[in-house]
């Protein structure tokens, strides 16, 4: 193992802990540390040496604890439904839950809600050791989504929804939804903290010159893409009846699909398209908690692991509040894995660490992140999460990743840095009042709803209320 000479000495040495590096071999250090400069990662290296090199430069004791890179979130919905968590009911068919709930919430919501939802989205993000968040698109909002996941100090993108279907709210022509991304992107530029995405809604909602034109303007202004396509079997359906061949073999005819895409789920794939996602190099988000909790039916259909196999950049994502739930990603990693193993009836397929690359490297190569975080490696930014390994779930604890994958989640963790700033101490955000938060987050919701004109049923009888309520069962 060799690491690179640090051209300048270090503001501060993570020292301490169990350092899992994800770099090329894979290396841990039993007692690690982590050299921080000017954002970037200068030296990884055991905490003796880098101490001894830099005496003087202070340290964040990680003792006891495990020190990974930050986890990579590469499909999450930060606007739309962060405040209304649990709140659509479990039992609508598909249509029913998007044209009577997801629809008319995302209309109501103000900018102020986009940036509230946003910041809350990113703060829960950033307490499960999530760094990095692919946001999957806002209705009309960006830069407040955006202004949100800055508040909060996590790294991302943001995008604007592009689609081109007449008669849908916020359905723009072609040219003009494609003007709307570019705004986006020169708010927000490529390469930034936080910086724009072109991003199409997907599924069946673009016409080709929408498609043609997003993929063009993401390789002219060197940007990435994003679009849902495939997490039920209603999307082929969709591309059979109208071009007689399924949406990836369309796309990839179209020229859509390539290094700078990433498709939201993937879940229905035939042979021809999996060809065609191995051969253009396009990335997946894979959400494997949306799909079981919609009944979307990625045990019967999905092929991640197949995908990965043959050379596709896989991430994991936890797409919305009401489908994926908790936006953490440690437990989308030992749902992946645990689903793999099922399907193949086959325990020895894909394991802990096989999803914890997905979780790390893995989604930042799939974001087309890999050269900046993902891994703890000199010239990388300083994205790390660090987990307090003292607790009986951790117990005995030998083998950290299986411990990561298989015995906690985002629980465990206790410090988060981004680009060298320490942004979660002890488990509380360094930037943000939560109590105060929380309080807003409650209030903007109770807000949302009203503007809506929705009221969220409960399914049981609510017994000590002043008036029982007798809603059916
Ligand atoms: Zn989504």
């Amino acid at each position: 193992m060799t690491t690179r000479v640090a051209p300048t000495a270090p503001e501060l040495l993570v020292t301490g802990g169990r350092v899992v590096t994800m770099n090329r071999d894979r290396d841990v250090y039993l007692d690690g540390a982590v050299a921080i400069a000017g954002g970037d990662i200068v030296e990884v290296g055991a905490s003796d040496r880098l101490r001894a090199r830099w005496p003087a430069v202070p340290e964040h004791d990680a003792t006891g604890c495990v020190v990974t890179p930050g986890l990579v979130n590469t499909h999450q919905h930060l606007t739309g439904d962060p405040l209304l968590r649990s709140c659509i009911p479990d039992l609508l068919p598909p249509g029913r839950s998007i044209f009577s709930w997801s629809v008319p919430l995302h209309a109501v919501h103000t900018a102020e809600h986009d940036e509230l939802a946003a910041t809350v989205g990113a703060l829960e993000s950033l307490r499960n050791g999530v760094t990095t968040v692919i946001e999957a698109g806002s209705v009309a909002h960006p830069l407040a989504a955006a202004a949100g996941m800055e508040a909060a100090g996590v790294r991302g993108s943001v995008g604007v929804w592009g689609w081109d279907t007449p008669d849908l709210p916020y359905s723009y022509p072609a040219q003009q939804s494609l003007e709307r991304q570019q705004e986006v992107l020169a708010a927000l530029p490529p390469g930034g903290r936080i910086c724009g995405w072109v991003t199409l809604v997907g599924h069946g909602l673009a016409s080709d010159d929408l498609l043609v034109g997003a993929a063009e303007l993401t390789r002219r202004s060197g940007a990435r893409m994003t679009m849902h396509m495939s997490p039920t079997r209603a999307d082929p359906d969709t591309y059979l009846e109208r071009f007689g061949v399924r949406p990836l073999v369309h796309l990839e005819r179209l020229g859509v699909l390539g290094e700078q895409l990433l498709i939201g789920h993937g879940v229905w794939l035939d042979d021809d398209e999996v060809d065609a996602m191995v051969r253009s190099d396009t990335a997946v988000a894979y959400c494997p908690w949306a799909y079981l909790r919609l009944g979307q039916g990625v045990t019967g259909n999905g092929r991640h692991v197949e995908l990965a196999r043959r050379g596709v950049r896989v991430g994991l994502g936890c797409d919305s509040v009401n489908a994926g739930d908790r936006m953490d990603i440690l437990l989308a990693a030992s749902l992946a894995a645990g689903l793999e193993r099922d399907v193949r009836i086959d325990p020895t397929c894909f394991g802990a660490h096989d999803a914890f690359e997905w979780a790390t490297i893995g989604g930042a190569a799939a974001a087309g992140l890999g050269e900046r975080t993902g891994s703890l490696e000199a010239g990388k930014a300083a994205d790390l999460a660090i987990f307090d390994a003292d607790s009986f779930e951790w117990a005995p604890d030998v083998d950290p990743v299986m411990a990561l994958v298989w015995g906690t989640d985002g629980r465990s963790v206790r410090d988060v840095f981004v680009n060298g700033d320490l942004v979660i101490a002890e488990r509380r955000s360094t930037r943000l009042d939560e109590a105060e938060l929380r309080e807003r987050a409650r209030a903007g919701a109770h807000d949302v709803l009203r503007r809506a004109g929705i009221e969220v049923p409960v399914r049981w009888p609510t017994v000590d209320a002043p008036e029982p309520t007798r809603p059916g069962r």
